[in-house]
């Protein structure tokens, strides 16, 4: 598909084309296994650090041994859940946190809107993300000295700025930010706090063994490198396609917004609840008009239910399923963003009119 016409970033994104030709070089002329000793094993290796150094400068890590590479951010997320009993999580969590957790007994943060209360009792590990992948709102954890803290910053890095101060491990993935799919990080505070993921070779400082994706990482690092160095302009480009998609739909009523209800939101994300229509409708009407989009998160479009983080936000059911998210990246123009906004409110005023209040 064109890809100024995607319109679902925060599901995944186009691979970058200068990562695409790395990897492409990488998977040609890089031959070695990253701990063998002679020099192809070398030369596989110092791509490796290389992409370490540079996922751990987009991350602020003090050091690149706090990252860990693994095959996304869905398994540094039931890695790091793994290691706890008490766990306390947002209620805005992705499911890759959500899941897990409840699997061990967590208990969910209550809210008032975005605001998270303090955790009741004492858990040892707090998960709450950066940004929520629904509908941007940059999520702050609440005040509580004590628990360990994670974060899922995968539609955080390179976006939206944060800190890692206190925070004990941070995850991310490559294809968030115009890398490849099937690799992301761990970040760990301390290589003390969490046991192996998997035993073996010892790869990664013994704490997640097998034979390292080099191209993978070697994508990861650049596709960290360029969204660093160019995060700015992506954020302002990212503004104005929302600012264009929303003007498009200025003489529609009858919407609603989770983005818009978040003091601070992430400008990548834009959650749009139209009463009375279904959002894999809207997804449908304009699939055939050329956009992609989505009606949620992409992992629970097979899940039947209503967006539990809608429902948190106190979403009656119905809205809640009448959700779009429109997820903006740099390929995306302004002329595709002023036309995705059009198509969308002339789709809905064909199923408004239709009757397509379901
Ligand atoms: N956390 C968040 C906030 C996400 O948006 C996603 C991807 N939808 C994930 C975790 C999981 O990433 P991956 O599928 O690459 O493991």
């Amino acid at each position: 598909m064109d890809a100024s016409r995607y319109f679902d970033n925060a599901a995944t994104t186009p691979v970058d084309r200068r990562v695409a030709d790395e990897l492409d070089r990488v998977q040609r002329q890089v031959i070695g296994n990253a701990h063998s000793i002679h020099e192809a094993g070398r030369e596989a290796r110092a791509l490796v650090e290389g992409g370490r150094a540079r996922v751990a400068n987009l991350l602020g890590a003090e050091d690149p041994s706090q990252i860990i590479f693994t095959s996304g951010a869905t398994e540094a997320n039931n890695w790091v859940i793994s290691q706890f009993d008490r766990i306390a999580i947002s209620p805005f969590e992705h499911s890759s946190v959500r899941e897990p957790a409840l699997h061990r007994g967590a208990s969910v943060l209550g809210n008032d809107g975005y605001n998270l209360e303090t955790p009741i009792g004492e858990p040892s590990l707090l998960a709450v993300m950066g940004v929520n992948n629904e509908t941007g709102a940059i999520i702050e954890p609440p005040f509580k000295p004590g628990p360990m803290l994670h974060r899922d910053l995968t539609q955080s890095v390179g976006k939206v700025p944060f800190d890692l101060t206190g925070v004990a491990f941070a995850s991310c993935s490559a294809h968030k930010l115009g890398g490849p799919k099937g690799v992301g990080a761990l970040y760990v505070r301390d290589a003390g706090s969490i046991e192996p993921l998997l035993r073996g070779g010892g790869q990664e400082a013994g704490l997640r063994a097998g034979t390292l994706n080099v191209p993978g990482i070697v994508g990861m690092g650049l596709a960290a490198q360029l969204s660093h160095e160019e995060r700015e302009q992506r954020h302002r480009h990212a503004l104005t396609l929302r600012a264009l998609v929303l003007e498009a739909l200025a003489h529609t009523s009858d919407w609603t917004s989770a983005s818009a209800m978040a003091e601070d939101c992430s400008p990548f994300i834009l959650s749009l609840g139209f009463a009375g229509v279904q959002g894999e409708t809207l997804v449908i009407e304009l699939d055939a008009r050329g956009f992609a989009v989505s009606s949620g998160a992409a992992c629970s479009s097979a899940s039947p239910e209503a967006s539990p983080v809608l429902l948190a936000l106190g979403f009656e059911e119905s809205l809640a399923r009448g959700t779009v998210r429109i997820s903006f990246g740099p390929q995306n123009t302004f002329d595709a963003a002023h036309d995705l906004g059009r198509a969308l409110a002339q789709a809905l005023e064909g199923l408004r009119s239709q009757g397509g209040r379901r």
